[in-house]
């Protein structure tokens, strides 16, 4: 088996789409092209460091289907970062946007560096140094990356600077979730976190339950979890758990989210936070409340601690949080999953979006980005629900199922199998 199908994450997306492909009998020719991604670009990132030495990092763009439309996918900054994670991740991206009904094929890449090691001089310029080794392989109509772990608006600002002028013009569509001053949209950095509370409230409505009686706890208070929490909390839910990199806190009748916020923004990090209580990330995971949303990174729920999730619902705000030995343990358990591909597809939304605001130069409200946004998660929703009810089958394997028959139909007619 080769270095891109051997992980462990790449495997588990694998055996959802094997299963969805069986049970909606799937063009085999369909299912081969599915299985590996089209390109997988391996590049030499250098960096020379603050105190001038030059440094070599490993960095990845993985362009799994372009069926639909141009590639599109996150950039991640991460030391996990490798080719196979991110064509597990690219082919989660194919299969998200098919689900969301967007004209767009799957991609993800990233550098394998830790950014939290660097100054923001050397940043910039791994950022730089990554944008011109891409060049070739990214564009508004050929693949277009997008902020993900450990990457934000302001790395997007260096790759659209730095492709702009090795273009000769600004390209506002070649990256999205920029800053909205250089083309960026209304409502990007909430979508992911807004995205996942549209799916907490679908999710609750479907057991006659509404978010203001809800006990939500959150697995990471970055870009995805802290945007969920403060929309949740804004509904009403009782957000009685947070955590980060630096461990969880807990409060039984609902932390506050607006000193919480406050209190990141001069600390850093939550732990510390007064009028809570400390606790791990692990136990987090296994509190007794309505909804579970892990929002960090993939693989946090295995068959290790599965049989001690005592949440009803889960909503994978992360792309890959349960792993598909430990999805089966929570299916057993009679708990609800809400997949990555829907749960977190809010981003991807807004993502297409801005770029359709790049490509027409107007631009949208906040409101109107929050109205289609809502739209489209709840008619995603809706249509894994449907599917799920109608055929007897889990949340997972219906929405992945629906993403390989909107698949399966475009590349039929593009003469593709
Ligand atoms: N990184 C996000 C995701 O995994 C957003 C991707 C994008 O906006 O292109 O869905």
């Amino acid at each position: 088996m080769n270095s891109i199908t051997s992980g462990h994450f790449y495997k588990n997306v694998m055996k959802t789409v094997e299963a969805a492909g069986q049970l909606i009998h799937i063009n085999p020719n369909a299912l081969e092209r599915l299985k590996t991604p089209r390109r997988s670009i391996i590049l030499s990132v250098p960096l020379k460091t603050d105190n001038g030495k030059l440094l070599n990092f490993p960095g990845y763009r993985v362009q799994h289907n372009q069926t639909l439309g141009p590639f599109k996918g996150g950039l991640r900054y991460h030391p996990h970062v490798n080719l196979s994670e991110s064509a597990a991740l690219a082919s989660l991206m194919t299969f998200k946007n098919a689900l969301l009904g967007l004209p767009l094929g799957g991609a993800k890449g990233g550098v394998c560096v830790d950014p939290n090691k660097l100054s923001q001089g050397e940043l910039e310029r791994l950022t730089r140094s990554f944008a011109t080794e891409l060049g070739p392989f990214i564009g508004h109509d050929k693949d277009i990356p997008a902020p993900d772990v450990g990457t934000d608006s302001q790395t997007m600002a260096w790759i659209l600077d730095t492709y702009s002028k090795e273009y000769g013009y600004c390209q506002t569509g070649v990256v999205t979730g920029k800053p909205v001053e250089i083309g960026g949209s209304m409502g990007r950095l909430s979508a992911t976190g807004l995205g996942v509370v549209y799916c907490i409230e679908k999710a609750l409505a479907t057991r006659d339950q509404n978010i203001s009686s809800a006990t939500i706890a959150i697995q990471g208070f970055g870009k995805v979890g802290l945007h969920a929490a403060i929309e949740a909390a804004d509904l009403g839910g009782k957000v009685v758990a947070v955590s980060d990199v630096s461990g969880g806190i807990f409060k039984a009748d609902g932390l506050n989210l607006p000193d919480l916020v406050a209190y990141v923004k001069e600390n850093r990090f939550i732990s510390g936070f007064p009028s809570s209580e400390p606790i791990t990330n692990e136990d987090l995971l296994e509190l007794k409340v309505d909804v579970l949303a892990p929002c960090a990174l993939d693989g946090v729920i295995t068959t290790e601690n599965a049989g001690k999730i005592k949440a009803d619902i889960i909503v994978e705000g992360a792309n890959g949080p349960v792993s598909s030995n430990a999805t089966n343990i929570l299916y057993e358990n009679g708990k609800m999953i809400i997949p990555d591909i829907l749960a977190n597809g809010g981003g991807v939304v807004v993502s297409y979006f801005e770029w359709v605001q790049d490509l027409v130069w107007l631009f949208w409200t906040e409101e109107e980005v929050r109205n289609k946004l809502k739209k489209i998660m709840d008619a995603s929703f809706d249509s894994v629900w449907h599917f799920a009810k109608e055929k007897n089958q889990n949340m997972r394997i219906s929405a992945m199922s629906v993403a390989l028959q909107r698949l399966e139909k475009a590349m039929k007619l593009r003469g593709q199998t």
